[in-house]
């Protein structure tokens, strides 16, 4: 008899989306094999996790990583490590693979996601700022290929349940009028702009209703996180910006919603917990059990809903007019959060400065056409350099002040 079960890549393991992943594929053996884990460095997780799930591959950006990977498997172990880009673009297109879950955080995601879409595989896209640098890239060779798009963002993939889709699963706009993209405001909902300026990495992560990875949890308190989801939702759903409005949220109950029409408005609910929105991906068209307790609504209570506020969160405002300007803009922003995030986390800059060096990066950067990945991979490069001399001179004049 043949393998029935789908074979899954699973990009970015160990992470948050990736455990999350893992857990929900280890509640249905009879479905899902893992066919490859890839992750940047984390060997200790790796081991572990090739000793539970016994997949074909694994596969180790860092090459010191993949070398002591080798070393410590038993030899009696049936995966075979790989290591780097070649080795990531093997386990994502292979002709075997059915699934290839896109879960590495940031723009390093970009060229395995490309490459999936392009060989027509089942997407599961969580790295969303893969589809805010290469959204024309990357929905053209997945209507190209023929590839399965399943958005995994917790907003995406409730407007692609509340959405109608054709029989392919194409998401199809009829009757929609616009989409409502919730937001839970972050930890900072009710800070001062003072409060903000003095905010640590600690407190910038410390999500009132998700726990994810770092990166992701200080773009939600800086609300780029939802100006990110907001270019994806235009991308994914083919939509001019004017129908996409955001809805300040902060039960994260409502996970996003349909607006058609007549009238009537679709919400998908359920508590906050990624392994609904990857159960979904993973069992389209059916539903599977996923591990999430169900939503209790009388303990929840209330669902509340206010606007953002752009003068306190003004990374919103920088996605929004990045998309207005079209072109590389959205990779110049993406690029120049991803390192200004970075220097907060590393507490070289305050909180309020993440903005400023976004703003400056997208009024230093030329504004070109998207039209390859190099072209795409360079205007990200650049716009790195940008932001990390504009941090340098952030520091010598924070310095220079302190002596004052
Ligand atoms: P984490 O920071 O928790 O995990 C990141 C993963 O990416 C790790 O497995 C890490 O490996 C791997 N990685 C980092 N750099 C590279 C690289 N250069 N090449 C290959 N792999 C790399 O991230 P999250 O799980 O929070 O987020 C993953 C993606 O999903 C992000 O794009 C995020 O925006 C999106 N997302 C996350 C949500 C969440 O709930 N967390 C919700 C919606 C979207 P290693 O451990 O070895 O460093
Ligand atoms: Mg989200």
């Amino acid at each position: 008899m043949g393998n029935l079960r789908a074979l899954v890549s699973v990009l970015g393991f160990t992470g948050s989306i990736g455990a999350n992943t893992l857990d929900v594929i280890a509640r249905h053996p009879d479905r899902f094999e893992v066919y490859a884990l890839a992750a940047h460095s984390s060997v200790d997780a790796m081991l572990a996790q090739c000793l539970a799930f016994a997949p074909r591959y694994a596969v180790m950006m860092d090459e010191a990583a993949a070398t002591q990977l080798r070393q410590r498997l038993p030899a009696d172990a049936v995966t075979e490590v790989k290591q780097g880009d070649s080795g990531l673009a093997e386990v994502v297109t292979a002709p075997q693979v059915d699934v290839v879950m896109a879960a590495i955080v940031g723009a390093a995601g970009l060229p395995s996601t490309l490459a999936a879409a392009r060989a027509g595989k089942t997407l599961l896209l969580a790295n969303k700022e893969s589809l805010v640098m290469g959204g024309h890239l990357l929905m053209q060779a997945v209507r190209e290929s023929g590839a399965r798009l399943l958005p995994i963002d917790s907003e995406h993939n409730a407007i692609f349940q509340c959405m109608p889709v054709d029989e392919h699963g194409i998401p199809v706009g009829r009757g929609v009028d616009k989409v409502l993209l919730t937001a839970s405001g972050g930890p900072f909902r009710r800070w001062s702009l003072e409060q903000m300026f003095a905010a640590t990495p600690d407190q910038a992560c410390a999500h009132p209703n998700w726990a994810m990875g770092r990166k992701i949890s200080v773009d939600s308190a800086s609300l780029m996180n939802k100006g990110l989801e907001f270019i994806e939702a235009c991308w994914i759903f083919d939509l001019a910006p004017e129908r996409v409005d955001i809805v300040v949220h902060p039960q994260s109950i409502i996970h996003s919603m349909v607006q058609y029409l007549d009238g009537s408005v679709l919400a998908q609910m359920g508590n906050p917990d990624m392994r609904t929105a990857i159960a979904y991906g993973l069992g389209w068209p059916e539903r599977l059990v996923s591990g999430v307790a169900p939503l209790d609504l009388v303990a929840a209570a209330r669902l509340d809903f206010e606007a953002p506020d752009e003068s306190r969160f003004p990374c919103l405002r920088l996605a929004r007019e990045s998309v207005a300007a079209g072109g590389t803009a959205m990779v110049v922003c993406n690029a120049a959060n991803e390192v200004a995030v970075a220097a907060f986390l590393d507490q070289q800059i305050r909180f309020t400065e993440i903005p400023i060096v976004i703003e400056r990066t997208l009024e230093q950067m030329d504004n070109v056409e998207p039209i390859s990945l190099s072209v795409i991979e360079s205007a990200d490069g650049q716009s790195r350099q940008v932001a990390a001399g504009l941090l340098v001179d952030m520091q010598r004049s924070a310095g220079k002040a302190k002596q004052v």
